[in-house]
């Protein structure tokens, strides 16, 4: 993970002044980095009888598939609005820079399901707390929460009460 942690680029005041933008295509395009990353996180799930992976776009799309892929589980992405075509479920949320809302196909997820939801940083939460009530609105069994990184001061961990939070880096 020192590895990792060197890989990773910090972009100050992107997207907007104040922001250090943890910029994680360094580790997409580093195949040491990407394998590692990708390894580490299947280990923490390997028992825990995953069916689902939850990718948050953009980047959360990239691990979150290799995931779903080690795990034997499927892929499910949860979007900016518009862009998925069947019948949605939406949530909308604040962020570190701004507002947003995520959409999810409303047959995403079923009761059976054991669902990983993942997204490459973990700011202020808002956009993993909203994944997760999209995800809990369609009652699975079991819901974890996964991100490579997790900027503990902006207080993420804590905007998603309960529900079991594993990063891989704390900054
Ligand atoms: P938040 O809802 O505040 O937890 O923001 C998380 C989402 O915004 C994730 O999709 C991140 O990719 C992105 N994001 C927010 N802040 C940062 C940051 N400082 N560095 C990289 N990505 C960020």
């Amino acid at each position: 993970m020192e590895y990792v942690k060197s890989v990773i680029r910090d972009i100050v005041d992107f997207p907007k002044k104040g922001v250090v933008f943890k910029d994680l295509t360094t580790v997409f395009k580093d195949p040491r980095a990407l394998h590692i990353v990708g390894w580490d996180l299947a280990q923490l799930y390997r028992d825990k009888g995953v069916t689902k992976v939850v990718g948050i776009e953009s980047r959360g799309f990239v691990f979150g598939s290799i995931l779903a892929y080690e795990l034997g589980a499927g892929f499910v992405p949860a979007r900016k609005p518009g862009k998925l075509p069947a019948d949605t479920v939406s949530a909308s949320f604040e962020k570190e820079y701004g507002t947003d809302t995520i959409e999810m196909h409303r047959d995403a997820i079923t009761p059976d399901d054991v669902v990983v939801i993942h997204d490459d940083v973990l700011a202020t939460g808002g956009t993993m707390a909203a994944a997760v009530k999209l995800v809990e609105s369609m009652n699975p069994r079991r819901i974890y929460v996964n991100c490579i990184v997790e900027l503990e001061a902006l207080g993420g961990r804590a905007a998603l009460g309960d529900v079991e939070l594993t990063s891989l880096l704390k900054y």
